[in-house]
């Protein structure tokens, strides 16, 4: 093994949904903000909450005691502004957990709410959290449902109407340029640098392939920034400037991925920076651009959609919209992915022994059920029925069997609570609903060729690497005696290298 190129921990592999060749990408296209640069989460998100509540203290609505609180919700999870509610669904869209406000819901209410209930994110009723900068707005909503429903909040006001004015102000904190501001006066504070991007970065770029920028950021914010992230980490006074064959801000994703509007070129020179000026024909290199459009991007390369892998960390805005209908091959950062990939790892031994005992259980369970039927029988008189042993005795075991059960159950609560408490005491892990597959992570599965924790990662992958998809599982595999799939989908199978 080359000394600089040992293998990466589990948590910071290239995982893999279908099947993509490095080599025969010839664009790779990045979104700036939590993807080539990646924030202090509880930092940003805490100062955007602040902003986001000193303008509902405007409007004259009492919150200014509340504060930032980043365990309260994560991303993948649902806001149903009908209700006021917080939801974590599986991957069919069936609510498994639910917060009303701040507050739990309780099995028998989210039942009765949420029972006859599919997710449809196409519905204007339900807000999926694509990205990490929608923790601000998840935790702000539902403090301020616990107000309206205490009867502190101004005018007649619900539950959809408080969402509203929460949206708005969430807009106008990113749009408007005060926390901006802020950020790009203390770029440390608020950035976690990392020199290892610019060299996944250099590595593409030398092995032939185009890189482009592509974000929604404006070209005031982008430019300290990527000076910022950038430059500091590329050899002999190379800028990022200099790394991009393309560079497009204010993209409007997604409407740059399905639409077409007007291009501008960003003018760089100085006491001009970062005025527009139209512009019509071919792209120019070096320029940045601001708007534009996808189709565009292509046109200026003159490749096509399975020759881009475009990368970014917004669930559709990113990634959704590009595969869907660009067919552009796709690649989702998901920073949260290493703690929870630590965070399944360090249950392993504790899975091991709840699934132990489920085993144990369902071989109770199906005895019982055995025993029960039997004595329907006997005591129906029909269908085959086995003479021995006597009523007494099957009476007998089947108490016998409810009381193991019981024994096991009891075994098994603590161990399935903490199984549901991993990486996140409310929600659980970001990629699980109970059992099941989580929403976020079936969204993941169809729309993200391939997935991982931070651009990074590239670096132990190469820009040559092959990543072959493992095959899916289906509850018919064979087994394993201790109930384990022969072919487990684990994320260590699909792992690189
Ligand atoms: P990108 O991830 O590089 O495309 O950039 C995301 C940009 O969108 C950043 O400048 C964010 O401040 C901004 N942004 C993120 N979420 C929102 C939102 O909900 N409303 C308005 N702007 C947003
Ligand atoms: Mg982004």
């Amino acid at each position: 093994m080359i000394g600089h190129l040992t293998a990466p921990p589990p948590e910071r592999g290239l995982f893999c949904n279908r099947t993509l060749n490095m080599r025969a990408i010839k664009a790779i296209g990045y979104d700036m903000d939590y993807t080539l640069i990646h924030y202090r989460v509880e930092a940003w998100e805490q100062r955007a909450y602040e902003h986001m509540r000193n303008r509902l203290v405007a409007l004259g609505w009492p919150v200014a005691h509340l504060t930032f609180d980043p365990l309260l919700a994560m991303r993948g999870l649902i806001i149903d502004t009908e209700k006021g509610n917080l939801l974590k669904a599986n991957r069919f869209g069936f609510v498994k957990k639910a917060l009303h406000g701040t507050r739990p819901l309780g099995f028998e209410a989210q039942r009765e709410e949420y029972a006859r209930t599919i997710i449809d994110l196409s519905e204007r009723r339900w807000v999926f959290l694509n990205t990490l900068f929608s923790l601000s707005e998840a935790c702000l909503y539902a403090q301020v449902v616990d107000l309206l429903d205490a009867g502190k909040l101004p005018g007649p006001m619900g539950y959809t109407d408080v969402y509203e004015h929460v949206r708005r102000s969430l807009d106008a904190t990113h749009m408007e340029g005060a926390l901006k501001a802020e950020i790009i006066a203390d770029p440390a504070r608020y950035v976690l640098a990392e020199s290892d991007t610019a060299l996944s970065l250099l590595d593409q770029k030398h092995a032939g392939k185009k890189l482009l920028l592509i974000t929604n950021s404006e070209w005031a914010y982008t430019l300290p920034m990527m000076h910022a992230a950038f430059d500091p980490y590329l050899p002999g006074g190379m800028t990022w400037r200099e790394l991009f064959d393309v560079v497009i801000v204010s993209a409007r994703k997604p409407e740059f991925f399905t639409t077409r509007s007007s291009l501008f070129e960003v003018v760089t020179t100085p006491g001009q920076e970062g005025l527009l000026r139209p512009h019509s024909g071919p792209l120019k290199a070096g320029v940045p651009y601001f708007g534009g459009s996808a189709t565009e991007v292509e046109r200026f390369l003159g490749m096509s959609g399975d020759e881009i892998l475009y990368v970014g960390d917004h669930m559709f805005g990113d990634v959704h919209v590009t595969k869907n209908v660009l067919r552009w091959r796709t690649a989702l950062i998901l920073r949260e992915l290493e703690d929870e990939i630590r965070a399944i790892n360090a249950f392993r031994p504790t899975e091991v022994r709840l699934a132990e005992r489920m085993e144990h259980k369902e071989r109770l369970e199906a005895e019982a059920c055995q025993v029960r039927l039997e004595l329907q029988r006997r005591r129906q008189g029909y269908g085959p029925r086995s003479p021995t042993p006597p009523d007494d005795a099957l009476h007998a075991r089947a108490a016998e069997l409810r009381q193991q059960l019981e024994q096991l159950d009891a075994e098994i609560a603590p161990m399935a609570r903490a199984a549901s408490e991993l990486a996140n005491p409310i929600w659980g892990l970001l990629t699980r609903a109970g059992n099941d597959k989580s929403h976020l992570a079936r969204q993941v599965e169809r729309y993200a060729d391939i997935y991982t924790s931070r651009v990074s990662n590239f670096l132990f992958a190469t820009p040559f690497v092959y990543l072959r998809s493992p095959r899916g599982s289906l509850p018919h595999d064979p087994t394993t005696p201790g109930g384990t799939p022969v072919f487990p989908p684990s994320a260590a199978e699909t792992a690189v290298p």
